[in-house]
């Protein structure tokens, strides 16, 4: 009865890596556990956000602004574009299945490359399409002419993801531009700029620039990270008009609930909050790097909210260790990177207590 493509979708997993941090407790039996393992921002939301957020309870009876008009504007505003090139989602992942949704008939192809975050793979099995992989750099960034050579008569999209998850790497501006200017008006370009607020260095600007002069460009953004409202699900996409009318064809109604456009809204307006979470950022990455460094692992340099780091040994088992000691991070076996881990920032407290477990775990 089910769809021919279900033998390739998975639900998602419930290792111990991907439970809510009270489930994560009861497993390790433990009172205290850091939770490192979903790049979230350990401030939690504005305080402003917060207040919003109470408010719009007392209208939970009412169905919310369907298309989320008033965050609509306000972001528009702030990226410089138009109301009509914004467009609400349920979280960036819901964005993802969207443009899926809109674009990808299943004798397409979506090009994905190797090591990058895993809802492209999904959204585009769950349209029936094919995805074809492209090889990542040796220093394991994306690799933009390995994608230019995957290029085919069937390619429909290309996911690019930009500071990348799991590697916190970016794609230099200029070198994505000359990129797309060589990609054939065809293919739409997706940049998930899940940690755009994170970044600022390597070369890094948002592809939002580049919205206005190619009609192919759509860029994913969202609430769950820098603004720290991962449970209220809401993330936005940007594209010129044509695109976006295109994906709100699929979109349905009221996919963004009230409370989460009320914290939205409140959010951008908060921007000493933003800062104030770069800043908790850069001191647990900087304290992070520098103990990698001091124990001879080498890493990669991030513009994100967290560091992939080769331990030089059994990823599992260094996780497994720093488990047992109450610190949750992500192995990255999957991408074939056996030895590497993926540590999200959380507050200096946090991370000072993160690198005492690590160097006993690495040391003996
Ligand atoms: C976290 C993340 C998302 C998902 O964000 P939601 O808005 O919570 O759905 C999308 N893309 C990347 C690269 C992410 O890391």
């Amino acid at each position: 009865m089910v769809r021919h493509v279900y033998p390739n979708l998975m639900p998602y997993t419930c290792s111990l890596a991907d439970l809510p941090v009270e489930e994560m407790k009861q497993v390790l039996g433990k009172e205290q556990v850091y939770k490192l393992s979903f790049n979230e921002n350990p401030l939690g939301p504005s305080p402003k956000a917060i207040e919003a957020m109470q408010q719009s309870l007392l209208q939970l009876n009412l169905y919310p602004s369907s298309n989320g008009e008033a965050v609509l504007n306000k972001i528009a505003e702030k990226e410089g574009v138009q109301p009509h090139n914004v467009i609400l989602s349920n979280g960036a992942d819901e964005m993802i299945i969207l443009v899926a949704q809109t674009f990808l008939e299943p004798e397409d192809e979506a090009i994905i490359p190797e090591i990058c975050f895993v809802q492209y793979l999904a959204s585009t099995h769950l349209m029936g399409a094919k995805p074809v992989f492209s090889p990542m750099k040796e220093d394991l960034g994306i690799d933009l002419e390995g994608v230019l050579q995957k290029i085919s008569e069937k390619t429909k999209v290309i996911f690019l993801c930009n500071p990348n998850n799991p590697t916190g790497t970016v794609i230099p501006s200029d070198e994505l531009k000359a990129f797309i200017e060589r990609v054939p008006e065809n293919v739409l370009v997706v940049i998930d700029e899940a940690y755009h607020e994170f970044a600022e260095g390597d070369g890094y600007a948002s592809s939002v620039e580049f919205v206005k002069d190619f009609a192919n460009v759509f860029v994913i953004r969202t609430f769950s990270k820098i603004y720290s409202m991962a449970a209220a699900r809401i993330g936005y996409g940007i594209g010129q008009a044509e695109l976006v009318d295109a994906v709100n064809h699929v979109r349905p109604p009221f996919n963004v609930n009230s409370i989460a456009q009320a914290g939205a809204l409140a959010s951008l307006d908060d921007s000493e909050h933003v800062a104030e979470s770069r800043r908790n950022n850069q001191i647990g990455k900087q304290l992070l790097c520098k103990t990698f460094e001091e124990l001879g692992l080498s890493y990669l340099k991030s513009q994100a909210n967290f560091v992939c780091v080769d331990t030089g040994r059994d990823g599992k088992e260094v996780f497994d260790r720093l488990a047992e000691r109450g610190f949750i991070v992500r192995t990255l076996a999957g991408y074939g990177l056996t030895s590497s881990l993926r540590v999200s920032i959380g507050r200096q407290e946090e991370m000072e207590a993160f690198v005492a477990a690590f160097k006993e775990v690495i040391q003996n």
